[in-house]
């Protein structure tokens, strides 16, 4: 196999939910397409590569010119005596659709899964302590999912925090109904935040 298509498919494949077969597909579908899908690819990633950053403080996208983020880190009118912790932007988004949540949110990055070879080190951990520990943040909010990843995730973190004598609470679980968070829609998410649980 050409190496340049090789190397393309070996790309596609470290994207989640892309295997093998679908990479190969992808790859021979950019190749032979006749409508330029690959140069608008190609502008639409150097324009991520460039533009797009990550907020030193809370880790949600935003710009290289605004860091810490304006939406949430810099916007005084939001409850900063909440802290929402989520594995990645894509809930923050969620969340902030379904309106029914004013705080701030600490991104974590992952979850911890020896399985995928993510640990705590690979985490936005030292991140969060470097936040809450000299804050006025009161109530520290769990908004994972209802796997084992998740649940080794709050317990492991609900132990360090709690010398800390923060309020600490996890989304109603019984509200996702065994489904994986990236599949709720907004107002089921913003509902579970809700009616979150004292742990
Ligand atoms: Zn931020």
């Amino acid at each position: 196999m050409n190496i340049i298509i090789e190397n393309l498919i070996a790309a596609l494949n470290r994207l989640p939910g892309l295997g093998r077969r679908t990479s190969e597909r992808i790859a021979y579908m950019l190749v032979q397409d006749k409508f330029g899908t690959a140069k608008v690819l190609i502008k639409a990633l150097q324009k991520l590569n460039e533009d797009v950053s990550i907020c030193s403080t809370c880790g949600l996208i935003t710009s290289e010119d605004n860091n810490p983020c304006e939406y949430i880190c810099n916007n005084q009118k939001r409850d900063l005596s909440k802290l929402c912790i989520i594995e990645s932007s894509e809930e923050f988004f969620k969340i902030e659709l379904s309106k029914m949540y004013d705080g701030i949110y600490h991104v974590l990055n992952g979850k911890i899964s020896p399985i995928s070879g993510i640990s705590i080190n690979d985490l936005r951990i030292k991140e969060l302590f470097d936040r809450i520990y000299p804050s006025d943040i009161k109530e520290i909010i769990f908004c994972l999912g209802d796997d084992v990843e998740s649940a080794a995730t709050v317990s492991y973190l609900k132990e360090k925090i709690k010398p800390l004598g923060k309020l600490i609470s996890c989304i109603d679980l019984s509200v996702l109904d065994g489904a994986p968070i990236e599949y709720l829609e907004a107002k089921t998410l913003g509902k579970a935040i809700v009616q979150r649980n004292e742990m």
